[in-house]
């Protein structure tokens, strides 16, 4: 099944001028988690204005379209995609207007019952505009008898289960809210106007709040709901915090893996440090000494960097990687896959000839980038390589909101550990254990994460 919210960066802007330049300056800084579509809804108190696109973010929005998203409150998305018809409607913001008014929303994760609700609300007359499981949202919010926007977006979040970080935008207020595992990261911060009074941000990853000069307050809780409202009086309060869920927490130790920025705070912690933490443990998981060891890039960096540091095998850069990719035409030929890679990543042959060589990357999906990779090495004239992996293998596809392949093309979870290493060509191949993992991010005993593209134990499975 085609998920349509995958690995999505959201934000939302509260009581600050420009709030939709704000949404684009978040968004810009969190590219990384989607470069499929963009969209931003800002708010002036009477109207929500929309304006969404597929492309990049500086693609999708210019000065005059900014200009027309006037407000002091705005939500914004990337959406993230690798497939599937780029319609406009499937992007976010999706917007509507109902009894109450009007509504914009902006989601990061998955719904697990999404099908099933939509059947639902299909059965009983709702008309759906899009593919998004967000849309189920908008219904049942349409549909709920209460008065007040709060209390029908809580009837709403009793109905859906799954992943998710929602950023909900009426014409006056804003509420952000995190599933009751906090599987989706969301993050608060504070912004000073220029004439000093307070806005507030919420926002996917805090490399979004590193470039407004916003402050990281704390993260949205699971299972909470922050309602920011007031925004056009003198003294906007600090934004209320509503308990929707008793909390479980199980966040994304992939998002520590492979999809936040290394700058980024995320579930309070620093990613870099994580990183750098998970190559010392492989390190000390796996003695091994070469002539040098050098990343993948860029995911493989910081990992590689604290390999290194353990090890005492020097750090080089072996692989420089082209930033300018883009959508780069690719003929549909055999050669494509390589083609893919080598576009993007290529070996210095005069530092790695004749070196047996350490190679640190993030993680293996369908193993045919790592193929590519040593390849490449391989006919650089490097004498030996090892590949060594910074995360456990991944064995079991995500449900919450993370594009990653069903499990028939997961290559870990269909293959020995040694007919893995012979189809990518390395000769010799290591993973990181989840102990090893959960070691570097010092996380304590009654701390739980969902691991379960690791482990297979899935907090809640889709229904259809
Ligand atoms: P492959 O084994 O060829 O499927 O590619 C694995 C590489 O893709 C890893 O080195 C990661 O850097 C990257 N990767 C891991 N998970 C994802 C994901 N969900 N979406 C995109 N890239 C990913
Ligand atoms: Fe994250 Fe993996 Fe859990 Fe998905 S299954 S939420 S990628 S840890």
């Amino acid at each position: 099944m085609k998920d349509w919210n995958e690995k999505c960066a959201v934000v939302g802007i509260y009581n600050a001028h420009n709030a939709s330049i704000l949404s684009y300056y978040a968004l810009f800084a969190m590219q990384h988690r989607g470069q499929e579509a963009s969209g931003i809804s800002a708010a002036n108190g009477e109207k929500i204005f929309t304006h969404k696109n597929n492309g990049l973010v500086t693609k999708v929005f210019d000065e005059p379209t900014l200009k027309k998203l006037q407000g002091i409150a705005s939500i914004g998305h990337n959406r993230y995609s690798t497939a599937g018809e780029d319609s406009i409607d499937d992007c976010q913001p999706i917007f509507a207007k109902y009894s109450l008014g009007e509504l914009a929303i902006v989601h990061n994760g998955n719904l697990t019952n999404a099908k099933k609700v939509r059947k639902g609300l299909i059965d009983e007359g709702a008309i759906f505009q899009s593919h998004l499981d967000t849309e189920n949202l908008i219904h049942l919010i349409a549909k709920s008898h209460k008065s007040q926007l709060v209390d029908r977006i809580t009837d709403a979040l009793g109905k859906i289960e799954g992943a998710y970080a929602l950023v909900f935008l009426s014409r006056t207020k804003m509420f952000a809210v995190r599933d009751r595992y906090g599987l989706r990261p969301l993050s608060l911060g504070k912004i000073t106007n220029p004439d000093g009074s307070i806005g507030y941000i919420v926002a996917s990853e805090t490399c979004a709040f590193d470039l407004i000069g916003a402050e990281y307050i704390r993260d949205v809780n699971p299972g909470e709901m922050l309602v920011f409202e007031g925004a056009y009086s003198k003294h906007i309060p600090i934004p209320k915090s509503i308990k929707i869920f008793e909390p479980n927490p199980k966040p994304c130790i992939f998002e520590y893996v492979y999809f936040a920025r290394p700058d980024s705070k995320v579930f309070g912690r620093n990613v870099y440090e994580i990183r750098k933490q998970m190559g010392i443990e492989l390190a000390k998981e796996h003695n091994i000494q070469a002539d040098m060891v050098i990343p993948v890039p860029d995911s493989g960096v910081a990992a590689a960097i604290g390999f290194s540091k353990q090890s005492g095998v020097p750090f080089e850069l072996g692989i420089i990687r082209n930033h300018y990719v883009g959508r780069t035409f690719i003929e549909p030929t055999q050669t494509a896959r390589e083609l893919k890679v080598k576009l993007k990543l290529n070996p210095i042959a005069e530092l790695i000839a004749d070196k047996e060589i350490i190679v640190i990357d993030d993680s293996i999906v369908r193993g045919t980038t790592s193929k590519q990779i040593i390849k490449i090495l391989k006919q650089a004239g490097a004498k030996k390589i090892h590949l060594f992996i910074s995360s456990p293998p991944t064995i079991s596809p995500c449900y919450y909101g993370v594009d990653t392949p069903e499990k028939s093309q997961l290559i870990c979870a269909n293959h020995t550990l040694e007919e893995v290493r012979e189809f990518i060509g390395a000769d010799s191949l290591a993973f990181l254990s989840l102990e090893g993992l959960k070691k570097s991010i010092q996380s304590s005993d009654d701390e739980a994460f969902c691991q379960a593209c690791f482990d297979g134990n899935y907090i809640t499975i889709p229904q259809e």
